[in-house]
């Protein structure tokens, strides 16, 4: 490999350069590099206890025990169930690395963990089981070699990533006092690899709506509302909202329900609106025009009725509720934010290729009230995440791990 020249480097590079020369990093990375065993083994203890929606303490509690044994200070929990430690330093503000404890599997699910050579199979082994090792990776290293740096290292095991969790875990982190003015910079760890970065948090919003009606006989109270049609006026109007392309938006009706038999008018009906944007504007006005269509599809019923022949009018009673089922707030990383400069020198700087990707992960909640936040993976190869084949490889854990090493340290002001 040849080494440009110094001048041609920015200060991010030079710092860089000289960092990885250092002989606490060239121990650090030997160390990496011998102790992949261990991360396979804390990999498959992890991901062998359930971790439900709702249900991450078995594992908030083994988490919690591989912290106090590896030395961080102020080892605790907080009401939710998030799991904390700290790597002293000097300054008020942290470096925070995350990484989620829950999956996306219902309490019960087989979990059949188990490894074959380099790879791990089964559900939660790589998300996040990969995210989890690598942090506890850097916490033991970080025990194992004396490395210099500035600001304290906050390390978080984290609920409520998933689905339903609707990232409850972080937006519990970043309403506390503690912790909302003092995270500096937050890297998460989410699931395997080290060729992305996520630096833009896809929003959502996901509502369910349910139309409600007197109901009746389909004969004997004919002209009684109907709650299915009314909800299928709304979902025809609302499927002709136009969206952007860029910010990136998007809509789906996912499910409906309703009705109970052929000869009935339903007494309700239902559907499961998902709405997703980078920017918090498009959801808005997608949430808008979503109300607006109910409430004209309502009107028209109603209207539909009272045009009726006087035998067939009924009294209208329509009503319509709109529950939120998932928030998750839009924003994005600035192009200049350091968190951003730091980690595209630290992959130029490893030869590693990765792409910057709009997701809606943990870092939503730091990026959508203007803080630094950045989600990468723990290492190694994964795939079939969310199924129960999931799998995860430990070949190229090393090159993540240093990724996220150089990364920490740089934000963390390293070496001095
Ligand atoms: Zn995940």
């Amino acid at each position: 490999m040849v080494t440009p020249r110094p001048e041609l480097l920015s200060d991010l590079q030079q710092d860089l350069v000289r960092l990885q020369a250092l002989e606490e990093i060239r121990n650090a990375f030997a160390w990496l590099r011998s102790h992949e065993p261990q991360f396979a083994s804390w990999q498959l203890q992890a991901a062998r206890i359930p971790a439900p929606p709702f249900g991450e303490s078995a594992r908030g509690d083994w988490l919690e025990a591989r912290f106090r044994e590896q030395g961080l200070d102020d080892v605790h929990r907080d009401d939710v169930g998030n799991v904390f430690g700290i790597h002293p330093g000097v300054g008020a503000t942290y470096v925070a690395l995350s990484a989620h404890l829950d999956t996306v599997f219902p309490a019960g699910t087989p979990l059949n963990i188990r490894q074959q050579g380099t790879r791990l199979y089964g559900p939660g082994v790589s998300d996040n089981g990969a995210g989890v090792t690598a942090m506890l990776a850097i916490v033991a290293l970080l025990r194992a070699v004396q490395i210099r740096h500035s600001l304290p290292l906050l390390f978080i095991g984290n609920v409520g990533e998933e689905g339903e969790g609707d990232l409850r875990g972080m937006r519990h982190i970043f309403s506390a006092p503690r912790w909302r003015d003092s995270i500096h910079y937050s890297l998460i760890l989410d699931g395997a690899g080290s060729d992305t970065i996520v630096a833009e948090a896809l929003g959502s919003r996901r509502f369910e709506v349910i139309v409600r009606g007197p109901g009746g006989h389909s004969w004997t109270d004919f002209g009684a509302p109907n709650p299915i049609v009314v909800l299928s006026r709304a979902i025809q109007e609302f499927a002709r909202t136009p969206v952007p392309a860029s910010p990136k938006t998007s809509f789906n009706i996912g499910v409906i329900r309703g009705g109970t038999s052929v000869n009935s008018i339903p007494e309700s009906a239902s559907m499961r609106v998902d709405i997703r944007s980078t920017s918090m504007a498009e959801m808005e006005r997608l949430e808008h025009a979503l109300r607006a269509a109910i409430d004209r599809a309502i009107e028209e019923e109603s209207r539909a009725i009272e045009s009726r022949a006087p035998a067939q009018k009924r009294p209208f009673g329509v009503s319509c509720e709109f529950v939120p089922i998932g928030n998750r707030p839009a924003g994005e990383l600035n192009a200049n934010a350091r968190m951003l400069q730091v980690i595209r020198a630290v992959d130029a700087q490893l030869g590693n290729v990765a792409q910057v990707q709009r997701a809606s992960t943990d870092a939503n909640i730091p990026l959508s009230i203007g803080r630094e936040a950045l989600a990468i993976g723990g290492g190694g190869i994964g795939g079939g995440a969310h199924t129960l084949q999931e799998w995860f490889d430990c070949s190229g854990r090393e090159l993540g791990l240093k990724r996220i090493l150089l990364t920490l340290l740089m934000l963390a002001g390293a070496g001095e």
